[in-house]
Parts: C-alpha cells; sequence; structure tokens
C-alpha cells in the first residue's frame, strides 16, 4: 500500500489535465449511506432500489409516499462536506482539474468550495424538485416542508402534476449535455481518477474506457474491488478520508 501511494502521488503530480469521478463513497463520511457497500442502503434491503425507478415512482402512489418518507430524515440534506472533498478542491487549486464528474446527489463538492462550473452532476442534485407534467423546477426544501406539514403525496403547485426530484432515476436517461461535458474531458485527461464509486452503473462507469482508449492513467480510490480495476495503474483501497489527502496533498 505506501508504494501503491506513493505512485499514485507520483502520477498525479505528473499530470496536466486530470479529470475526476466521484461516486456515493466520497460522502458515507459525512453520514450519507452508499448504496452497494457493505452498509449501503441497498445491500441491507434490496427493495429499496424499487422507489429509484421512475416507471414505479411514476405509477404508484404508496412508491412515492415511501419516497418522500424517506427524503423527510434523509442524513444527506443536513451533512457537511469531508476530507475527500477538501482534498479535491485542493487538486483544483493546482489549475490541473479539467471537471470533477460526479454520481452523486448531494452537492457536497460545491459545499466544500469546488467551482460549480467544474462539477457535473451526472445523476442530477437531490436538492431540487421536477414536476413531470408541467417541468416545473423548485427547491427540494419546499416540497420538504409541505411533506412535515402534512402531505404525503405533495403535487406541482401549478398543474397538480407529480413532483420528483431532479434525480436521474433508473429508466429514464442521462441528461445529454451533461454526459457530452464528462465525455469531453475524459477524452482531453491525461489522468483518470475514480473515488468510491463501484462502477457498476452506466454510462458513467464507462468513462473508465473512454479514459483508457486515450491512453490516460487510471487511478481507483474504492473499498472493494471494481470491475475496472485490471485497466487501473493504480488501486488504492482504504479509506478514502485517509487515501486522498495522502496522494493530492
Ligand atoms: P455505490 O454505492 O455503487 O458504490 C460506492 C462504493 O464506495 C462501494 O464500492 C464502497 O465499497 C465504496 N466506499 C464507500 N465508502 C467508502 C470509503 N469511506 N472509503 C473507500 N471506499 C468506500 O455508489 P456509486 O458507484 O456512486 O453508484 C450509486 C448511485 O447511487 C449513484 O448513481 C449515485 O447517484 C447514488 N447515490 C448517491 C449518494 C450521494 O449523493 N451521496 C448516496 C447514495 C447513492
Amino acid at each position: 500500500m505506501p508504494d501503491d501511494i506513493e505512485r499514485a502521488r507520483e502520477l498525479i503530480a505528473r499530470a496536466q489535465r486530470i479529470t475526476v469521478l466521484t461516486g456515493a463513497g466520497v460522502s458515507t463520511d459525512s453520514g450519507i449511506p452508499d448504496f452497494r457497500g457493505p452498509e449501503g442502503v441497498w445491500t441491507k434491503n434490496p427493495k429499496a432500489e424499487l422507489i429509484w425507478n421512475i416507471d414505479n415512482y411514476r405509477d404508484d402512489p404508496e412508491v412515492r409516499r415511501e419516497a418522500w418518507r424517506e427524503r423527510l430524515d434523509h442524513p444527506m440534506f443536513a451533512a457537511v462536506p469531508g476530507r475527500a472533498h477538501e482534498a479535491l478542491v485542493e487538486l483544483e487549486r493546482s489549475g490541473r482539474l479539467l471537471a470533477l464528474l460526479t454520481q452523486n446527489i448531494d452537492e457536497l463538492h460545491q459545499k466544500a468550495g469546488s467551482s460549480p462550473g467544474l462539477v457535473a452532476e451526472l445523476h442530477g442534485s437531490n436538492h431540487g424538485t421536477v414536476c413531470l407534467g408541467c417541468g416545473a423546477v423548485a427547491p427540494m426544501a419546499e416540497a420538504r416542508d409541505r411533506v412535515r406539514a402534512g402531505e404525503d403525496d405533495p403535487r406541482c403547485v401549478d398543474c397538480g402534476g407529480i413532483l420528483k426530484a431532479t434525480t436521474i432515476m433508473f429508466g429514464e436517461m442521462l441528461d445529454v449535455d451533461v454526459l457530452t461535458r464528462a465525455r469531453d474531458a475524459t477524452l482531453a485527461c491525461d489522468l483518470f481518477l475514480a473515488i468510491g464509486t463501484s462502477l457498476g452503473v452506466h454510462p458513467a462507469a464507462g468513462l473508465v474506457d473512454v479514459a483508457c482508449a486515450v491512453g490516460a492513467e487510471v487511478i481507483i480510490v474504492n473499498a472493494e474491488p471494481t470491475p475496472y480495476d485490471p485497466v487501473a495503474s493504480v488501486v488504492l483501497r482504504g479509506g478514502i478520508s485517509e487515501v486522498l489527502p495522502a496522494i493530492v496533498g
């Protein structure tokens, strides 16, 4: 492991154009559980995945009620950034960060101080709502206040349509512009850093293939094995809050 840390430090020091992909693992130390890790929401309760499917959500009022109940108490809304988020702000200060691509929906990178212009939220944000009827968007805080006040399935105040979070659910397409930005930043990088992601969700995980295709070095920081470990230049298995400051600082 110390040799791997040293090798990763060298690769980061040498790189000129760095693209980072983060997943739920960068936020677990901020108190937000991931989905597929040992303490993950889906590991503990595989049925929880159902409420993240757009068809189930649109068609079944009970799924929506469960989703709103979960949003009410979710630790995401009170979480603060941790050492991993801060280390990525430091990396940006070196002037070599092309983009911070994140699958996270918690906005903790922006809260930590990462430039919003560099952050690409591949799966959207949980801090807004959008109406499935008229497309109106509003802060998530407003809908959560209404649920707290007793509405179990709050509807759009304009048209009465179904409200959902401004996240990409299973069964929905990723935003084409965001995906294009992510691909362009990956095509242009000479170092691709994948942190805290099981690399099991496409198309985000496929960005590693893109990085390899252009000959970029790949560093993976994740507690558990990923399908892309064999193509990485370095794989670091330790805790992200320790490993990331050690290789970026
Ligand atoms: P995932 O749950 O599939 O994988 C997370 C990985 O991080 C796991 O392999 C786990 O072992 C590792 N990990 C967790 N904590 C770690 C730590 N402290 N140190 C080292 N490794 C650690 O997450 P994913 O790949 O991001 O995909 C899941 C989807 O879930 C994404 O689409 C994302 O939008 C969503 N999600 C987001 C959040 C968030 O915004 N914080 C939380 C849960 C899920």
